[in-house]
C-alpha cells in the first residue's frame, strides 16, 4: 500500500465542499452516474474497433446499491476501468486550467461562488466527500487483467492510499461511507427517486436491487435487480415529452455545467443529412472563455457516444455552446482524423452554426422584453467571443455583424438617461444616422473611459455623428476586418479617420498655417525622430492636440496586440495634430522666436507629443524624461 497527497487544488476543492456544499449533497449520485456512464461509453467505442473487450461481459450497465445499517451507498459499472497509475493521476488532481487561480479567488461563504466553481471545474468525483467520510474505490482496466486492479481509499483529509488488488471483473465500484448527517442517503426510495430525478436518460441501464415482500421472502425468494432509470437518450425523445426541468438536468450532468442554461435549441434534421442536435447556451461566462478553445459539443453517431469536446462540429467562436449531436450519416468507428475528412462534418457544422446563428438572431429580433433581456445576458457573456466570427467565417459575417452590440456615444447618452447598460447593433445606428452622414463611425481603444475620452471623437461628436466604442480586444481584429455593413463603410477614427473639415474650414486652416509655419518648421525638426509628421488639424475642438494614425495604418491597440503574440514589428510613427484654435498652441506659436524661451519650448513640445501618445494608450519613448520635465515646467509655474 502506498499513500499519496492531493494536489494542492484537490485539497482546497474538498475543504471548500465538505464545509459549505452539504445542502447539495445529493448532487453526489448523478455526478458518480455520470462518471459510471462515461466509463461505459469510453468502453463501448473504443470495442467498436476491438470486440474482444467486451467479451463475457456483453452488457454495459450501472449498479446502485445500499446498506442502511453499515450507512454505505455503491456505484458500480462495467465500463473502462482504471488502473493504478490512472487512478492516482484522475483521483488525485484536477487537470483543468485555472483551477488554481480560480480557487484562489472563491468566496466561501458564496454560495453562487461554489456553483460556478463546481460547473468549472466539474468536481465530480470528489462531490462524494460531501456526503462521505470515506470513499473506497476498487477498479480494473479492461486493457489489465485480474491480478492488476486497484483500490483507492480517502477520507478526504489530504492524501489517499492505493495498492495493487485482484479484482476478476473489469469496471469500477465506489462505495461511500456516510457521514453522520448524511445516512438519509442509504434507503430505497431517496436513491430511486434522485436518480429519477438526475439521471434518467442515462443511457445505459441503472439497476437496484427490488423489495420482496415478507411472505415471498419466508418462501426463500430472493430481491432482484430492476431497472430504476428510463434508459432513453434525452435528445432522441420528442420535444413535448421533455420538460424544462429535464433539459435543465440534462445540461447538468451531460453537459457537466452548473449553471442555469440561458437557452437550448432542440432539433432534428432529415433528409440529405439526418441529425439531432441538443445546443445549449449557458447561463454564465466560464472564467477561461480565452484560453480555453475546446468545443463543448459531444458527438453521438446513432446514439452511440464518439467522442466529447469534438471541435469539428462548431468553429471557435462558438466554443461557449454545449450539447450534444447525434448523427444518422457518419461511420460508427470514426476518429477525430477522421472525421476532418468526412465532408458530412462540413455540412453538419454549417447547419449547426446556422442554428445557432438564427436562434440568436431571433431572440435579438424579438419585440418581447423577456427574449431581449435574454439576448443582451448572452451578448454581454459572449458577444467577445461572438465577433471573433466576423474575422474568422467570412460566410457569415453579415449575420455576426448584425449580431454585434456596442456602446456608444449615443447609448452613454441614453444610459445617463435611463440607466442601466445600454448597446446599440449596427442596425439601429444606421437607423440613427443623418442624412448628411454617410458611415458608420466607431473608435477602438482599451476601455471605454478611454475611448469616451479620446480626443479624436470630438470633430465627429461636434458635427453630431454618433460614435460606436469598440473597447474589447477583439474589436480591434473586428474593426481591421468589418469594413462594410449593409453598404455603409465602416470607418475606425482610431486610425486616419475622415477628413471632416468643410471649405470653410480648410480655407481657415490655409490661412493659420502662414502664421504658423516657422513654429511647425521647429515640431517637426524636433520631434522628428519619432513623430512622422506634426501638422495643424481642425478634427478637434476642445483638446490642444492628438495623436493619429495614417489613414487605414495601425491602431496603437493593435500593435500592442500583435507585440504580445510576439510578432516582431518595426517602430510605428504617427501623426502629431495640433488644434491652432486652442489657447496652448497658440500661446507656443508666440513663444517660438523669442530665443530666451527656446529651450522652455523645446520642453513643451517634447511633452505635448508624450501626453498625447499617452492618451492615445501608446508606450512614450523616455518616461523619465517626461516626468522630469513635466517637474521642470510646474516648478517653474509658481
Ligand atoms: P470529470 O468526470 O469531470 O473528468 P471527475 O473528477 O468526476 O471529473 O473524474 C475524474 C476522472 O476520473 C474522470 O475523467 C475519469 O478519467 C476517472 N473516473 C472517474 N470515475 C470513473 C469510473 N467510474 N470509471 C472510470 N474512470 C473514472
Amino acid at each position: 500500500m502506498s499513500q499519496h497527497e492531493f494536489q494542492t487544488e484537490v485539497q482546497q476543492l474538498l475543504h471548500l465542499m465538505i464545509h459549505s456544499l452539504y445542502s447539495e449533497g445529493e448532487i453526489f449520485l448523478r455526478e458518480l452516474i455520470s462518471n459510471a456512464s462515461d466509463a461505459c461509453d469510453k468502453l463501448r467505442f473504443e470495442s467498436l474497433t476491438n470486440t474482444e473487450l467486451l467479451k463475457g461481459d456483453e452488457d454495459l450497465k450501472v449498479h446502485v446499491d445500499f446498506d442502511a445499517d453499515e450507512h454505505t451507498v455503491t456505484i458500480s459499472d462495467n465500463g473502462i476501468g482504471l488502473s493504478l497509475d490512472e487512478a492516482k493521476e484522475h483521483l488525485g488532481t484536477i487537470a483543468k486550467s485555472g483551477t488554481k487561480e480560480f480557487l484562489g479567488s472563491v468566496d466561501a461563504e458564496q454560495q453562487s461562488d461554489l456553483n460556478s466553481l463546481i460547473g468549472q471545474f466539474g468536481v465530480g468525483f470528489y462531490s462524494s466527500f460531501i456526503v462521505a467520510e470515506r470513499v473506497v474505490v476498487e477498479s480494473r482496466s479492461v486493457r489489465l487483467s485480474s491480478n492488476e486492479g486497484v483500490r483507492w481509499e480517502s477520507n478526504g483529509d489530504g492524501s489517499f492510499e492505493l495498492e495493487n488488488i485482484a479484482r476478476p471483473q473489469r469496471g469500477t465500484t465506489i462505495t461511500l461511507y456516510l457521514r453522520e448527517n448524511a445516512h438519509e442517503y442509504a434507503e430505497s426510495f431517496r436513491l430511486r427517486s434522485l436518480i429519477k430525478k438526475y439521471s434518467d436518460y442515462v443511457t445505459y441501464p441503472i439497476f437496484m436491487l427490488g423489495t420482496v415482500s415478507e411472505e415471498d421472502q419466508k418462501e426463500g425468494k430472493e430481491a432482484e435487480y430492476e431497472q430504476v432509470n428510463e434508459g432513453k437518450a434525452l435528445w432522441t425523445k420528442s420535444k413535448s415529452d421533455i420538460s424544462d426541468e429535464d433539459y435543465k438536468n440534462f445540461y447538468r450532468t451531460a453537459c457537466k455545467q452548473w449553471d442555469e442554461p440561458a437557452s437550448w435549441i432542440h432539433f432534428n434534421v432529415e433528409g440529405s443529412l439526418t441529425f439531432t442536435g441538443l445546443l445549449y447556451i449557458p447561463g454564465s461566462k466560464p472564467m477561461d472563455m480565452f484560453n480555453n478553445n475546446k468545443s463543448g459539443l459531444s458527438l453521438y453517431v446513432r446514439s452511440v457516444f464518439i467522442m466529447d469536446d469534438c471541435e469539428d462540429l462548431l468553429p471557435e467562436y462558438l466554443r461557449f455552446v454545449k450539447g450534444v449531436v447525434d448523427s444518422d450519416d457518419l461511420p460508427l468507428n470514426v476518429s477525430r482524423e477522421i472525421l476532418q475528412q468526412q465532408s458530412v462534418v462540413d455540412k453538419l457544422r454549417k447547419q449547426l452554426v446556422k442554428r445557432v446563428l438564427d436562434h440568436l438572431a431571433k431572440l435579438a429580433k424579438s419585440k418581447k422584453d423577456e427574449d431581449q433581456k435574454l439576448f443582451n445576458s448572452i451578448e454581454e457573456n459572449f458577444g467577445s467571443v461572438l465577433r471573433e466570427g466576423i474575422v474568422q467565417d467570412f460566410e457569415n459575417k453579415e449575420k455576426l455583424s448584425g449580431l454585434a452590440r456596442f456602446q456608444s456615444s449615443w447609448s452613454i447618452e441614453q444610459e445617463q438617461a435611463e440607466d442601466g447598460t445600454l448597446k446599440t447593433s449596427l442596425d439601429a445606428y444606421i437607423e440613427r444616422m443623418g442624412e448628411d452622414q454617410e458611415k458608420i463611425y466607431v473608435i477602438t481603444a482599451p476601455n471605454l473611459a478611454a475611448a469616451k475620452g479620446s480626443p479624436h471623437l470630438e470633430g465627429y461628436l461636434s458635427k453630431g455623428y454618433e460614435v460606436l466604442y469598440l473597447t474589447d480586444p477583439v474589436d480591434e481584429w473586428v474593426a481591421q476586418h468589418l469594413n462594410e455593413y449593409k453598404e455603409k463603410s465602416l470607418v475606425n477614427i482610431n486610425s486616419g479617420g475622415d477628413d471632416l473639415s468643410d471649405e470653410d474650414d480648410k480655407k481657415a486652416l490655409e490661412e493659420l498655417s502662414e502664421s504658423f509655419k516657422p513654429f511647425m518648421d521647429f515640431a517637426n525638426e524636433t520631434l522628428g525622430e519619432d513623430i512622422k509628421e506634426v501638422r495643424l488639424s481642425k478634427r478637434l475642438t476642445d483638446s490642444p492636440c492628438c495623436i493619429v494614425n495614417d489613414a487605414g495604418g495601425m491602431t496603437s491597440q493593435m500593435e500592442e496586440l500583435l507585440r504580445r503574440n510576439g510578432q516582431a514589428l518595426p517602430p510605428q510613427q504617427r501623426i502629431l495634430e495640433l488644434n491652432p484654435d486652442h489657447e496652448l498652441i497658440q500661446k507656443l506659436n508666440d513663444l517660438h522666436g523669442d530665443d530666451s524661451k527656446a529651450e522652455v519650448l523645446d520642453d513643451y513640445i517634447q511633452v505635448l507629443r508624450d501626453q498625447a501618445l499617452l492618451a492615445d494608450g501608446s508606450q512614450i519613448k523616455d518616461n523619465v524624461g517626461f516626468a522630469k520635465r513635466i517637474q521642470k515646467l510646474m516648478t517653474s509655474s509658481f
